[in-house]
């Protein structure tokens, strides 16, 4: 770890300092920490003991592809804090993860935790690949052999991974079993977003784009404001932009654009969102969608709605197009979404941002009663985890709001404030050792 000086621009000085933490979404991560802190007046030594990643790994690892090469992967494991807990946050499979972006999203999943006040600290890995390109046996190889690298590492009590961009139930599964094998003995719970026959819950996979609704609908009811008739686009049809679209169509929103990765799809008078996901599913993308007007993939961002959802990857709202945004809120369902420059602009323009930490912590939430109930040996009623899940969304966002109106902030600052005085409380009460 390098030397901090308490008090001064976290974001600027890291960024000066140390070439392994040059992301622009590590910069844009302390940024947003620099200013929680500052709202709360935070101590000095929770700022130097919060503003790095507690510990990361980089592996490199040969796999042999299905033509007999052997090709290098090379993976990621952060973990932000270990004061709360085991750590806790996914690994994704996409071709830009780097060691930046693993602690930007680890430190970003710290206050996620602790905002729902789940008993972890964030983490965050990956292995930088293209998973569209590779066969599932390949798949399955990088996998156990990320799970081999990541052995001395993770375990239900110290590092418990989940999935994220380009992962689901199925890489748990083999996250899972190569683990069990290397100890002798089944380990469901060093993973959670498992396959529900290995102990995984049947509501995690739509958790956190149900959650995304929650959110939504709990923020609307304090403004007064029906969700019916709300005019919503989402951007990103992924595990989590599906979910939440067609929950929120179900509720009566107006769901006047969507998008994927090839293209986009508008209509003022609303959109079947569920024959949209059908097409997508027999075409493999919303193109050719014949109900709603063909849109390019970026321009459904900047169609005039209430509210925009995106749900697909970081860093979609920036400078280049903050000026063009046409809705009223805006619902960070995806982590990282919008640039620290854009949140700027979107604030001066008077758009609310309900920030990652708080909108997408639905996946988060579900996983720790997965892991609890592993835990217990022990399994919950799926409705009980529903309306459980529910009720702590609620809790937080409503903390969130209070929070706004505490500190004078905006809600991003709100959260992450709410969430470190929480973590650095815990800090400060184990002290330091030695
Ligand atoms: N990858 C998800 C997130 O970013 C879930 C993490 C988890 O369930 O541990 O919140």
């Amino acid at each position: 770890m390098t030397t901090a000086t308490a008090g001064r621009d976290a974001g600027a000085e890291l960024v000066a300092e140390g070439g392994e933490w040059r992301s622009p979404l590590y910069a844009d991560a302390l940024q947003q920490f620099g200013r929680a802190a500052d709202a709360l007046g935070l101590d000095d030594e929770s700022r130097v003991r919060l503003r790095e990643p507690r510990r990361s790994l980089t592996v490199n690892f040969g796999v042999r592809m299905d033509d007999g090469i052997v090709r290098s992967f090379t993976g990621y494991r952060v973990q932000h804090t270990l004061t709360m807990g085991p750590t806790k946050g996914g690994f994704r499979y996409a071709p830009h993860v780097s060691l930046g972006e693993c602690a930007a999203l680890a430190m970003s999943m710290t206050w996620k935790c602790a905002l729902l006040r789940l008993p972890y600290g964030g983490a965050k890995g990956g292995v930088r690949c293209d998973p569209s390109a590779l066969s599932v046996a390949e798949l399955e190889r990088v996998t156990r052999r990320y799970a081999t690298e990541l052995a001395p590492l993770v375990g239900p009590d110290t590092d418990v991974p989940a999935p994220d961009v380009g992962t689901g139930a199925r890489e748990m599964g083999w996250f899972m079993d190569t683990i069990s094998q290397r100890l002798g003995r089944p380990v469901p719970s060093v993973v959670t977003g498992k396959p529900v026959e290995l102990g995984g819950t049947a509501a995690r996979h739509a958790a956190t784009g149900l959650g995304v609704v929650d959110v939504i609908d709990a923020l609307l009811e304090r403004r007064g404001e029906p969700l019916s008739g709300c005019r919503v686009v989402v951007q990103g049809l992924g595990n989590v932009g599906a979910v939440a679209a067609q929950r929120l169509a179900e509720l009566g929103a107006l769901v006047v654009g969507v998008s994927d990765v090839d293209g986009g799809l508008a209509r003022a008078t609303g959109i079947d969102v569920r024959a949209v996901l059908r097409w997508k599913a027999a075409h493999g993308g919303v193109d050719g969608f014949p109900h709603a007007d063909p849109v390019a993939r970026d321009a459904v961002l900047e169609l005039p709605c209430d509210v925009l959802v995106p749900a697909a990857v970081e860093r979609q709202i920036v400078a280049g197009n903050a000026e063009r945004l046409a809705c009223r809120i805006v619902v960070e369902a995806a982590n990282g979404p919008t640039t620290a420059e854009a949140d700027a602009i979107l604030a001066e323009r008077g758009i609310e941002v309900v920030p990652d930490v708080l909108a997408n912590a639905g996946g988060v939430a579900a996983s720790y009663f997965e892991w609890v109930m592993g835990q217990q040996h022990y399994s919950w009623d799926p409705d009980e985890l529903r309306r459980r899940l529910r009720e702590q969304l609620r809790t937080a966002t409503a903390e969130v709001i209070a929070a706004a109106e505490r500190l004078c902030c905006d809600l991003r600052t709100a959260a992450v404030a709410s969430a470190v005085e929480h973590v650095a409380r815990a800090g400060l009460s184990r002290g330091l050792h030695p």
